[in-house]
């Protein structure tokens, strides 16, 4: 009853009666899916990020979707459930610019301890996928997450640039490159732009950044 060819012969039917590429990619759940491996509710509430307008401390700044719908079920699931396989789902979704010049890239670091906690960054997943595509590097070693900040979800655009400002350590290493920074998503930018400044302290000469989603302020609630 319990011999392997019985259990093995058991897992194929089950496989056979309930493959196990019928969950939608983003909120995971069965239902009939497009070639895209969507739901039809969450391919219908992805918006793509409407073109975000630089900040200065940046050289330029693209995001992949808005933060709504889906894709923000989607960077839930990415972030606190451990669903890593939405890693790709992003960073296919990222256009970068044809002029941007990339040395290399670095995802935006978590406290060691918060990243110890989760045990992994879901940026650095990201960023990782997004390498793959592009044929460019990855350096992670070139930024620290000095300070552990409190989340940024509660907190309005001045409250969030005083809780990360000096939050980062760039490495001298850092001199002389252009630089990619990758997030999973971005609000006020002041993460993006701590990062920035703590890398041209360092001696960056560019720092753009891609993200796989943008909130609007007040519209989309983290
Ligand atoms: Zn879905």
């Amino acid at each position: 009853m319990t011999s392997l060819p019985h259990d093995s012969l058991w897992n194929k039917l089950l496989d056979a009666l309930y493959p196990p590429d019928v969950a939608c990619a983003l909120c995971g759940r069965e239902t009939l899916l497009g070639e895209d491996r969507l739901c039809s509710d969450c391919r219908v509430s992805l918006s793509p990020s409407p073109v975000l307008s630089c900040p200065h401390g940046l050289d330029g700044i693209t995001a992949a979707y808005r933060y709504s719908g889906g894709a923000r079920n989607g960077v839930r699931a990415l972030k606190y459930q451990n669903q890593v396989r939405l890693a790709p789902f992003f960073a296919d979704a990222i256009t970068l610019p044809a002029d941007w010049q990339i040395d290399c890239v670095v995802p935006v670091p978590l406290h060691p301890l918060k990243q110890w906690l989760r045990s992994y960054n879901q940026s650095d997943y990201i960023a990782r996928e997004l390498c793959k595509r592009y044929g460019m590097r990855q350096q992670n070693n070139l930024l620290r997450r000095t300070r552990f900040t409190r989340s940024q979800t509660t907190l309005n655009g001045f409250e969030r640039a005083k809780n990360v400002s000096h939050a980062f350590l760039a490495s001298p290493d850092a001199r002389g490159q252009n630089i990619l920074l990758v997030d999973d998503v971005t609000t006020t930018h002041s993460t993006l732009l701590a990062c920035a400044m703590a890398l041209r302290r360092a001696g960056a000469v560019r720092v753009y950044a891609a993200c796989a989603t943008a909130a609007m302020h007040d519209a989309d609630k983290e």
